[in-house]
């Protein structure tokens, strides 16, 4: 039977069993498989992927393999430097903005605290989630790698961690966030925007003790939610700025 070796690099290999992880191993090929379909079957959603190399060179997702190829496969990985060779889509847009799935509402409204604009359903079935991503070039944020696999996404993202926090880390690190870091201008609860508001105007809506310490304030321009740099707030950006010092570089 015709096989190539394979060998999945980084995080990729999360996705692989034991035995096949960091280490080349053989596969078989079927005539008219892409790469795309066999690394699919193997468990691996192509979201994950940043480069294909076949015998040292970068090929696209509709490679097909042949006899005796030696397949190196890269996740989205921004340390790595791959300028010099194809990239399998687009960078990340210059201003992501994402789609969460229902089990990551928690990151969901980390990244809307720290300005992303971040879309979050309980309710929304995969072929919903799908065609949203597509139609509003929303990364899709999700531990599913059924969904990853769909045909029609492009832009995808696989999270490994369980803990919101590390999440978020790994979100930053394979995207790039760091600069891009808004705090205080979306709204956590809708993802409207935020705008700043004279406190006089708000302040018998306020907390007693709100209206006596901070002095300024925010509403959300959708569901008229007040906001104020409270405990909350500072306990998240002493975080962020454990994970992006260079976001607060002034
Ligand atoms: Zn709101």
């Amino acid at each position: 039977m015709a096989c190539i070796s394979l060998r999945f690099y980084e995080e990729l290999n999360d996705f692989l069993p034991s035995d096949q992880r960091k280490c080349a191993f053989e596969h078989p090929i079927k005539p008219t498989q892409s790469i795309k379909h066999l690394i699919e079957n193997l468990g691996v959603p192509h979201t994950e992927i940043e480069l294909i190399l076949a015998n040292g060179e970068s090929v696209g997702f509709d490679y097909l393999p042949n006899a005796g190829d030696q397949i190196s496969l890269y996740p989205m990985f921004e340390s790595l430097d791959v300028s010099p060779l194809l990239r399998l889509r687009d960078k990340p847009l210059r201003e992501p903005c994402f789609l969460a799935d229902a089990h990551l509402g928690k990151l969901a409204r980390y990244l809307r605290l720290l300005g992303f604009d971040t879309l979050f359903f309980n309710d929304a079935g995969d072929s919903r989630l799908a065609e949203i991503s597509v139609k509003d070039r929303r990364i899709l944020l999700t531990r599913d790698r059924g969904l990853l696999m769909r045909r029609e996404i492009t832009h995808g993202c696989f999270i490994h961690a369980l803990d919101t926090k590390e999440q978020l880390t790994e979100l930053f690190k394979r995207l790039d966030l760091y600069r891009l870091v808004a705090p205080f201008t979306r709204c956590m609860v809708c993802n409207g925007s935020l705008n700043p508001i004279e406190k006089a105007t708000i302040s018998a809506e306020l907390p007693k003790r709100v209206g006596e310490i901070y002095t300024e304030f925010r509403r959300c321009s959708d569901c008229a939610k007040i906001y104020w740099k409270g405990s909350h707030y500072r306990q998240l950006m002493e975080f962020i700025k454990t994970i992006a010092p260079a976001a607060f570089d002034e």
